[in-house]
């Protein structure tokens, strides 16, 4: 299978007034093409450094994508020292050129295009022109040496369309045959252990495979298969989502799914039911969740924010006695939270979650990372004890994935 590597080229990267994010975007969707990225490299606007670094690429990766330095301007060498790292001559193509007038007819009326705009136009001969509707720089790609290149524009948003309509059709057309992928999500179950249950399996897998990724508090897997056709591939991928989802059973919430808090509000959706949530360690963050999926207002009423006690016994109607004997984080006051955003709401199922986000243990000397989260619904309230690990931020996701988790069943 191919292996790429990705070289951007630009001072500001390694003066780090920029962050390479051309080539997180490109590493996502080259493994989406099955496409194995090796190496990122930075390299400054230097001609020599970067024909050292088109150089190591080549004896290392059957395809150089660059990005960067194709613009009118000085400092802009990309297509210039690839070429020669290739031995291909710059053609002028009237083509791009025509496009380039036309782009500046378009969208710079009050900034006339200067002659310097045209070496864009320049191109490796022979190559395949990646034309770029986003911006004025036209991309490329040429296969040399025995090794494909491509050669994308700087600013990312020309470097994200060119990548999707141009460069990963261009990729597609060099295997023969299709890949699909299917990722499915795990909630519930850490990274080392899903690797430790999968790794015999996965060892032994050659197509599909199987490969796991770890995000904040889930795991996500994905399983990808070639073959001639999409149909046969996706027959192949069929058995193996079968069998991983018996093996971790309702610790799998969903396939190509975005988030669980998408798959709880698809879940309320079938089901007619309204969803609000009640709030004290996550500050809002399940509410922000929720509402950040379009159309949530179908299944999202609102939310309370009950940081302190005041609120919670005020606004969500908390009884004082419960925040007195078993203090604000506790299972009492998280089912009480929970019964009591239903009432406020009027919603169907209300989440709550109390805990200590910390660095510091609460005044009760709860430790960090010890909350309680709660699901009321009509026919009762359950309650979620977690014990998590450090880091402020990661209990706050983390606790109200598992809100979204109870919300789901
Ligand atoms: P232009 O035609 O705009 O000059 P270009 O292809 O020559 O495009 P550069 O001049 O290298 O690209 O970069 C233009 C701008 O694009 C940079 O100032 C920076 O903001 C952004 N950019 C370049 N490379 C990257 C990268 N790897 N990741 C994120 N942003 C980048
Ligand atoms: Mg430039």
């Amino acid at each position: 299978s191919h292996n790429a590597e990705l070289i951007a080229v630009g001072t500001e990267l390694l003066l780090g007034n920029i962050a390479n994010t051309d080539a997180q975007m490109l590493s996502k969707g080259l493994s989406a093409l099955g496409i194995n990225v090796f190496y990122h490299t930075v390299v400054g606007d230097n001609p020599e450094r970067l024909k050292a670094a088109v150089a190591l690429a080549k004896t290392r990766a059957d395809i150089i994508i660059t990005t960067g330095g194709l613009g009118p301007t000085c400092d802009d060498l990309t297509k210039n020292v690839l070429a020669e790292c290739f031995g291909k001559k710059l053609v002028y193509d009237e083509e791009s050129a025509a496009r380039i007038r036309a782009y500046f007819d378009r969208l710079h009326t009050n900034r006339p295009m200067t002659e310097n705009n045209l070496q864009q136009a320049y191109l490796p001969e022979g190559c395949t022109i990646l034309s770029n509707d986003w911006g004025t720089a036209p991309g490329c790609a040429f296969e040399a040496d025995g090794v494909h290149v491509i050669m994308l524009p700087g600013p990312p948003s020309e470097c994200a369309p060119m990548f999707e309509h141009r460069a990963a059709p261009y990729l597609r057309s060099l295997s023969d045959g299709t890949i699909a992928s299917r990722t499915l999500r795990i909630f519930g179950m850490g990274e080392s252990s899903v690797e430790a249950r999968l790794r015999d399996r996965m060892n032994s897998m050659q197509n599909p495979t199987l490969a796991p990724y770890a995000k904040t508090g889930e795991v996500e897997l994905r399983i990808t298969a070639k073959a001639d056709t999409l149909g046969e591939a996706q027959a192949l991928i069929a058995p193996v989502e079968k069998e991983l989802c018996e093996m971790f059973g309702p610790l799998v919430y969903g396939a190509d799914v975005d988030s669980l808090e998408q798959v709880v509000a698809m879940h309320l959706k079938l089901k007619g039911l309204t969803l609000g949530c009640a709030e004290s360690c996550t500050g809002g963050l399940a509410a922000k969740r929720m509402t950040d999926l379009p159309g949530a207002s179908a299944v999202f009423k609102g939310g309370v924010v009950s940081y302190t006690n005041e609120v919670k016994q005020n606004v969500l109607g908390v009884p004082q006695a419960l925040l007195e004997e078993y203090g604000a984080v506790s299972e009492q006051v998280a089912a009480a939270m929970a019964r009591g955003a239903r009432k406020v709401l009027g919603c169907d199922l209300a989440l709550a979650v109390t805990g200590v986000a910390g660095p510091d243990p609460d005044d009760r000397g709860n430790p960090v990372g010890l909350v309680y989260v709660a699901l009321a619904a009509p026919d009762g309230v359950r309650v979620r004890t977690l014990h998590q690990g450090m880091g402020r931020e990661r209990i706050r996701i983390t606790s109200a994935s598992h809100a979204f988790d109870m919300a789901r069943r």
